[in-house]
């Protein structure tokens, strides 16, 4: 008997009944501030991932030897994002209800709004890591409150105080700073401070949401909005591998936007970051 052709990210090719986690697309790009294009994020990577190995030399692991459904693209709609967030709240939640792990590609930032209020309902004391350079937390942006700019502000209006903590973050308006010091955690430019935060989030569930921006442009800059100043791989790598061992309940990444880098290195790095965390994350899995 001949398989289907249909092209998975590397090694994902469990049956949805087996998995332990589901990683899907959400291709949507509309309030992107400034440069579009991250909808293309989840297609590129699925062809451009059969570059990478599915063996990681840093977790001595194999993405074969895990079980890892991946769903495709979710088919948002263009424009008002209320209708591709509900879908994607919807789609999550059901990923959550089967006893499994979500592991969302985007798309713009946004989209991480809909995958937490899914994972908020059924986790209320759920706390969120943040890599990124940006604050994301303009009440609103140009009028406009579901916006990139305001993904994080959107979520403490779900958690509250004490449960947002944001790394790497070097960019946004003064007030986004002065806000910030009351409600979240900020730690500017670096993540030399996790390795504390996480110690205090032991045993509470945390969603893992990863922009790519937070990376140094040099190091990848297929991003609507790089940033100089940014993190190598390798730091995000550890800071990965350091969070990994909390009750992660969900877990996304964002922003790449495969065109604007011909070179395709960026949307190589996103694979690979996108595989250390599969087989991070699936050893937590077996821990719980
Ligand atoms: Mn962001
Ligand atoms: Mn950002």
């Amino acid at each position: 008997m001949l398989n289907r052709n249909i092209e998975t990210f590397i090694g994902c090719e469990s049956e949805y009944s087996e998995a332990e986690l589901v990683i899907f697309g959400a291709p949507y790009d509309s309030t992107t501030s400034y440069r579009p294009g991250t909808r293309f994020a989840g297609k590129e990577m699925r062809s451009e991932s059969f570059g990478i190995e599915t063996y990681s030399p840093y977790q001595d692991k194999d993405l074969l030897d895990i079980h890892v459904f991946d769903g495709g693209e979710l088919e948002l709609p263009f424009g008002g994002p209320e209708r591709a967030l509900d879908m994607i709240t919807d789609y999550t939640a059901r990923i959550l209800a089967d006893g499994k792990l979500p592991v969302m590609i985007g798309g713009e930032h946004l989209v991480t709004l809909g995958a937490v209020r899914a994972v908020a309902e059924k986790y209320p004391d759920l706390h969120i890591i943040q890599f990124d350079a940006h604050a994301d937390l303009r009440d609103d942006y140009l009028g406009q409150q579901l916006s990139h700019a305001c993904v994080i502000h959107r979520c403490w209006d779900i958690l509250g105080d004490g449960r947002i903590f944001q790394f790497g973050i070097r960019s946004g308006d003064r007030s986004e700073f002065e806000w910030g010091k009351d409600h979240v955690y900020t730690e500017k430019f670096t993540l030399d401070t996790l390795e504390d935060i996480v110690s205090q989030l032991e045993g509470k569930p945390v969603y893992l949401t990863i922009d790519f921006d937070v990376l140094d442009p040099s190091v990848f800059p297929g991003t609507g909005t790089p940033e100089a100043g940014g993190i190598t791989f390798n730091e995000l790598l550890k800071g990965i591998l350091t969070v990994a061992p909390l009750n992660i309940v969900g877990a996304d990444i964002n922003e790449l936007s495969p065109k604007l880098d011909a070179s395709g290195a960026s949307t190589a790095t996103a694979c690979k970051t996108l595989r250390e965390l599969l087989l991070a994350l699936n050893t937590n899995k077996e821990m719980k």
